[in-house]
């Protein structure tokens, strides 16, 4: 028989949960600081407003739990278990708001006219499921194949996490290439939580990263990205910086007032750029040095401004025009690589690679969909060094892009074109800081 507690046992703080500390692991946290420093992990997600009631209130619940891991240490797994299954349950909620009243299959043999099915409840989607499926013929006749209308496509979908997954994807309610990734991770964790096989425990450091990972996929299925988001960013700031270099491989960047400041150096040239990884961004590039007008060779998207010219001109262009910084999406941007005489190229944005001359348009060009443009790189790399370890249509199986097109220059814009829409040609003046090693080939 379990053992019968007193109000005091129960009330007694877990020694295992007062070792984590605001600094890592240490010594045991007087049990007011912990309960504080434990709500302080999870205080930061908010459920955005028109989240479906029972996947907020789902959320709300398991918020306000975490704390009582101070009481119990197992709460923490509980919480964090718990949270992977009201993903799907976020999910669902979602599909029904989504599909109004009704949704549509298509036979994709043909043999059949597509059919409305009304549904009002997650259960009644599942039985549309399960009747259509129960309707293919016998297995020597052709038989239809029924898949489910989303957005411009149609997906496979049996209704449960994986089919779901797909839909909200196909639906363009999840965005990333990156995330992609870590959605499929999280289901897998969520299959292993529906059917455990161990004994596990979380930490509550591990706890509070799942609750702030579904506040953010809860959110974004909503049509709200998150601020600084580590899943599902929304727009990051751009500010105007300068950028100086010199002969000997001296490169500075900083923000634009600092052109300012004379510092009596000499032999330099300036750039004005809009930049995400400004100096004290919480954005760090490890490309910022590479900045090229005409090649997206900075992991975050930047734009070139004016220059090169020396301090004193910049100053004066930045007096007379007076720039101010944007807000940039840098998920799931479109880059066109070009591949020529055995070389591949750095990314360019599409429309660079419409402005190019006819000559420059010559070889090979793959369009890719990307969040940074070195994943975009590492993947058509990937293509030719290991054959059939990357996909050459659709979601790479192996990296975070998704392969849209490879051909030539015109068919390469066109699938960009299909994507993004009609693409401006534009050429900028060639600039570039010298001597990248991480993009050592240009044209
Ligand atoms: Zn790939």
């Amino acid at each position: 028989m379990a053992e019968i507690r007193s109000l005091e046992e129960l009330q007694t703080p877990d020694s295992t949960a007062l070792v984590f500390t605001p600094y890592g692991l240490g010594a045991p946290m007087p049990a007011e600081r912990s309960a504080e420093f434990l709500q302080q992990l999870v205080a930061g997600c908010e459920i955005a407003p028109g989240v479906a009631e029972g996947t907020r209130r789902e959320f709300d619940r398991l918020q306000r739990l975490f704390a009582y891991g101070l009481f119990d240490y197992d709460v923490f797994t509980v919480v964090d278990d718990r949270a992977l299954l009201v993903m799907e349950q976020a999910l669902r909620e979602r599909f029904i708001q989504w599909c109004a009243g009704a949704v549509a299959f298509e036979d994709a043999n043909g043999l059949e006219p597509p059919r409305i099915e009304p549904v009002g409840t997650y259960d009644e989607v599942l039985a549309a499921v399960k009747k259509l499926g129960r309707r293919n013929r016998p297995r020597q006749q052709p038989s239809p194949h029924w898949q489910l209308k989303a957005g411009r496509t149609s997906i496979d979908f049996n209704g449960m996490l994986a089919g779901l997954r797909a839909w909200a994807r196909a639906a363009g309610l999840l965005r990333g290439q990156r995330t992609r990734g870590i959605e499929h991770a999280m289901s897998h964790l969520r299959n292993a939580v529906a059917h455990p096989t161990s004994y596990h425990r979380t930490t509550p450091v591990e706890a509070a990263r799942t609750l702030h990972d579904l506040a953010e996929f809860v959110n974004q299925l909503w049509g709200h990205p998150t601020p600084g988001g580590r899943l599902y960013p929304a727009p990051v700031d751009r500010d105007v910086v300068v950028m100086a270099w010199n002969d000997e491989g001296s490169i500075h960047m900083a923000q634009a007032d600092a052109l300012r400041d004379d510092t009596g150096a000499e032999g330099f040239l300036y750039i004005l750029i809009l930049s995400v990884s400004r100096p004290g961004s919480q954005y760090e590039d490890p490309h910022w040095a590479a900045f090229d007008t005409r090649f997206e060779t900075t992991q975050f998207p930047s734009e070139y401004l004016w220059g090169p010219g020396s301090r004193s001109e910049a100053l004066a262009w930045l007096d007379a025009e007076q720039p101010t910084g944007d807000t940039v999406d840098y998920l799931d941007r479109v880059f066109m690589l070009r591949e020529h005489d055995g070389q591949l190229y750095p990314p360019m944005h599409p429309e660079v690679a419409a402005g190019l001359t006819e000559e420059e348009q010559r070889g090979t060009w793959h369009t890719v969909r990307a969040d940074f443009p070195q994943h975009a790189f590492s993947h058509v790399r990937g293509l030719n060094g290991n054959p059939g370890a990357h996909s050459r249509t659709g979601d790479c199986k192996n990296c975070p892009a998704h392969h849209l097109s490879s051909g030539s220059h015109s068919q390469a814009l066109q699938a960009a074109e299909d994507l993004i829409g009609v693409v401006v040609p534009r050429r900028p003046p060639t600039v570039q800081i010298p001597d990248s090693l991480s993009w050592p080939h240009r044209f």
